[in-house]
């Protein structure tokens, strides 16, 4: 039996799926005005290992990856550069594909843009005005908290919001607190992006464009949604009203969230000045797949610190792995695999598993691997046959690992 923490109910639960072994998962996609880094990569390398063990437990995915190119920080950003937000946001999505590919993260079925789903964002927006979940005033519109009396039922925040948060205000309506932005008028500021829609001329809130893209592809009610934490509040949150106030539900069964990646104790950000990025470690010889190996030392809903002594520590743990397996696949002796090696298979094999149905308890099922590891390197006249049973128990892991070691 898999379990899974749910942010929603604050528990591990059974992992059940609505339609059997057909998988909805949305999720956030990273907001390409600049270059994701190495704490970004954490979070989508774990949803790339949810999904692969998914898809090894014998479920079929429906993955949606949104990206985010309409924002008030892109909008920014293109300004400063001098650049359409068009320019700006195909420049790093380019880049973003071109490191999830050096990661080997299985590409997602859809990857909608904002930009591209404009018609469904106005649309949802009449819909929740016409269900008196959303006002207009001067051409923005906002979503009423106060209708939703679930409102915090993610975070637990709820309507506390506004005593005391500090929030941006950009994106909330002053008087009323906590109510956020769905529709946002043209202003100055914003340019050339803008869209002509029912709603008047502006560009969609942040929130209601995941939202209405989830919709588009998975329905309005799916299994999964993910993100990091920071997407607990108030993106999610503000999500879950959307969706209610559209449907009369929650939207998605399960949310899962992976924690920060900490750099000498900070989280890792590039306004802080403390980013590294794929490249800065291709420069210092640690490869992506030991990146990987890295991030999954550590279960997902702890915070994990990057320094370059582990990051080094990886990459050899990596490279042994690599030599066992060009090991094994060298074996040439005859004969039966002995009990030995058919135990230890075994017993690695019913580890994998458990350590992951427990809620991805990747750093167990990382220790298991690298036990098979130490057992195949340790034995000299390892047979044919016996290097065959941990060659394909080792594919098997790396399966969902994706290391890439075969
Ligand atoms: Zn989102």
């Amino acid at each position: 039996m898999m379990r899974v923490f749910n942010t929603l109910s604050r528990r591990k639960e059974e992992f059940r799926p609505l339609r059997g072994k057909a998988v909805g998962i949305y999720t956030c996609g990273p907001s390409v005005y600049q270059r994701p880094h190495i704490g970004n990569y954490r979070t989508y390398v774990f949803e790339d290992v949810f999904k692969r063990y998914l898809i090894w437990k014998g479920y079929h995915a429906r993955h949606v990856m949104n990206l985010t190119d309409v924002e008030n920080k892109a909008i920014a950003e293109a300004r400063r550069q001098g650049k359409s937000l068009k320019e700006l946001t195909s420049h790093y999505s380019r880049i973003f594909f071109s490191d999830i590919k050096k990661l080997d993260i299985l590409p997602a079925d859809f990857y909608p843009r904002a930009s591209g789903t404009i018609p469904e964002i106005a649309g949802l927006v009449a819909l929740l005005a016409k269900k008196g979940y959303a006002y207009e005033v001067g051409g923005d519109w906002y979503f009423d908290i106060s209708k939703f009396r679930r409102y915090g039922m993610l975070s637990g925040l709820g309507h506390k919001i506004g005593k005391g948060r500090r929030i941006s205000f950009d994106d909330y309506y002053k008087w009323q607190a906590g109510d956020f932005i769905l529709w946002r008028r043209w202003r100055e500021a914003d340019g050339k992006a803008f869209w002509n829609t029912r709603l008047g001329k502006g560009r969609p809130g942040w929130s209601i464009e995941c939202t209405a893209m989830g919709r588009k592809f998975l329905g309005d009610r799916f299994d999964v949604k993910m993100g990091g934490v920071d997407n607990i509040f108030c993106h999610h949150e503000n999500e879950i009203a959307q969706g209610w106030g559209a449907s009369g539900r929650i939207f998605a069964k399960y949310f899962i969230h992976v924690k920060h990646l900490l750099i000498n104790g900070r989280k890792m950000s590039k306004s802080l000045g403390n980013a590294i990025y794929l490249d800065d470690l291709g420069r210092r010889g640690i490869e992506p797949g030991a990146l990987r190996l890295f991030y999954l030392t550590a279960h997902y809903r702890r915070r994990i610190s990057f320094t370059w002594e582990k990051a080094k520590k990886a990459q050899e743990r990596f490279g042994e792995c690599r030599k066992c397996v060009g090991k094994l696949k060298a074996a040439k002796e005859s004969g039966e695999a002995g009990k030995e090696a058919r135990a230890a298979v075994e017993k690695a094999r019913r580890s994998f598993e458990k350590a992951m149905d427990d809620d991805f308890q990747t750093q167990k099922a990382h220790d298991t691997a690298c036990a098979l590891v130490k057992f195949a390197n340790g034995r000299d006249g390892l047979r044919k046959s016996e290097a065959a049973l941990v060659l394909s128990a080792m594919r098997d892991f790396d399966r969902v690992f994706g290391l890439g070691l075969f």
